[in-house]
């Protein structure tokens, strides 16, 4: 199957997943990944119909962002504080907020370029080392301290990656402990101009339809669409 047909068989398993689960398709947003895959597969799933891209890393965005046709760019790994100079006027979301000083540097960055930035907050579902994120009891710390000193931050929601696993059911625990954070999330009073938790970012490749099925907001697909990745 070519690039643009695995794209729009990923993205009717969305819809269905959406319809399934009595959700509209126009509320699940699929963010094609294309970490390691070059520029021209970019772009046939651009023309396949994909409008938002993630990217992980900050030096492999901006190698292929001017050979990619105009798109959302997401930021969806580990993001350096160093880094973020460089990214704040490429993408439209940052998925990967992970400590005050994080959010404090994007807060810098946005506010020179005349911008807010809408920002994810990661949590790490099951406390793994290998990888970022914070617990889910941290959580509302982290974003009353964010929306109370950040005003070119907007904290839009949370991301959230569990444990690889090989059966898609193993991740449904994980997000539904994800969909019940986002909704207590949604009752907090903070401040509106910069708090607007909107979206619930789960869900790759292997476990994206369960994801959709506990309410996320956003799915980031991979290698369903680009085939398997090769690292250098
Ligand atoms: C690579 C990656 C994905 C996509 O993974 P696939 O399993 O290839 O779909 C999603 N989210 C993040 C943060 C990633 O790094």
């Amino acid at each position: 199957m070519s690039i643009s047909e695995r794209f729009l068989e990923v993205k009717k398993r969305v819809d269905e997943a959406a319809l399934r689960s009595g959700r509209d398709p126009a509320d699940v947003r699929l963010v094609a990944v294309t970490k390691t895959h070059p520029a021209s597969k970019i772009n046939e799933a651009i023309e396949a119909g994909a409008a938002d891209i993630g990217e992980n890393r900050v030096q492999e965005l901006l190698e292929k962002i001017d050979d990619v046709a105009p798109v959302r760019w997401h930021l969806i790994g580990h993001l350096q504080t160093n880094k973020v100079r460089q990214v704040i006027d490429k993408v439209v979301m940052i998925h990967s907020v992970d400590s005050l000083k994080l959010a404090r540097e994007i807060n810098k960055r946005a506010a020179a370029a005349g911008s807010v930035m809408d920002v994810l907050i990661e949590i790490n579902s099951a406390m793994e080392e290998t990888k970022s994120g914070i617990a889910a009891g941290d959580l509302k710390q982290l974003v009353t301290e964010i929306t109370a000193e950040c005003e070119s931050v907007r904290v839009c929601g949370i991301m959230c990656i569990p444990p690889i696993a090989a059966d898609p059911e193993d991740s449904r625990p994980y997000f539904k402990e994800a969909a019940e954070l986002f909704k207590e999330m949604k009752g907090w009073d903070l401040p509106a101009e910069r708090f607007a938790p909107t979206e619930l970012s789960m869900g790759m490749s292997g476990d994206f339809e369960v994801a959709i099925e506990e309410g996320a907001t956003i799915v980031r697909v991979g290698s369903s669409i680009f085939g398997p990745r090769n690292y250098r």
